[in-house]
């Protein structure tokens, strides 16, 4: 059986589920940005929600996104674009190039090729730091005992526009732990974004301060395993 998947119909429930979680936790519901994350979906898939309004995404991949947006975007101007997933410093080009706001800078190496590239274009991108909160070893992230220093070379030596700290929780714990975490390293380094929650759990990371929440599925549907 196909699924049968309205993306415009889901971007509104989610829209209404964002602000009432914003409004419950006495919070602006224009504070928190949805992060429409489209990878692996289409433009067909990804049209309706354009056509709705909407202008924030998110992209994991850089290829994907290259391929993918600049037509997107000749349709439908002044459309946000995210990087969400990991990024080589061979890929920095074409990120800087292709994105609006870098989510995943989490070494020394990246935030260095950032400051580099954003130099030589004349363009800064705002930036978030993404955080291993869960201490994984096969996961991307700055470790939390690193946090504060990290954030002080990319801002005082590499002049880069840190927004804030992005995290992707373990899958097997409860993400809240995570999330107050994420809050607590960022209010300690005087950063205002949080980028947190995704399909499952967007509704407890605006109770726990999130300033972007990034959404796939529960907007475009299931991804097509690989
Ligand atoms: C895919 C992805 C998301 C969205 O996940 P859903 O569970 O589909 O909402 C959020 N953040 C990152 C970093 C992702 O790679």
């Amino acid at each position: 059986m196909t699924e049968i998947v309205d993306p415009a119909n889901n971007l509104a429930r989610v829209t209404a589920e964002i602000a009432a979680a914003a409004r419950d936790a006495d919070r602006d519901p224009a504070d928190v940005t949805l992060v429409a994350v489209s990878k692996v979906h289409d433009a067909a898939r990804i049209r309706p929600v354009l056509e709705a309004g909407h202008k924030v995404f998110g992209e994991n991949r850089v290829q994907e996104a290259e391929e993918k947006w600049p037509a997107l975007r000749e349709e439908f101007p002044d459309i946000t674009l995210h990087l969400i997933g990991p990024l080589q410093s061979n890929k920095v080009k074409p990120a800087v190039a292709t994105f609006d706001v870098i989510e995943t800078v989490d070494r020394p190496k990246i935030a260095r090729a950032l400051a580099t590239e954003f130099d030589r274009v004349g363009r800064q991108l705002p930036c978030f730091i993404q955080v291993n909160t869960g201490e994984e070893p096969q996961k991307a992230g700055v470790l939390p005992v690193d946090v504060d220093d990290f954030v002080r070379t990319c801002k005082d030596d590499l002049g880069l526009i840190i927004k804030g700290l992005m995290c992707i929780p373990p899958i097997d714990e409860e993400p809240a732990l995570h999330f107050a975490l994420l809050a607590k390293i960022a209010e300690r380094n005087g950063l205002k974004g949080l980028s947190m929650g995704m399909s499952a759990d967007y509704a407890r990371a605006i109770k726990l301060g999130a300033t972007h929440v990034r959404v796939g599925s529960a907007i475009f549907g299931d991804r097509p395993k690989p």
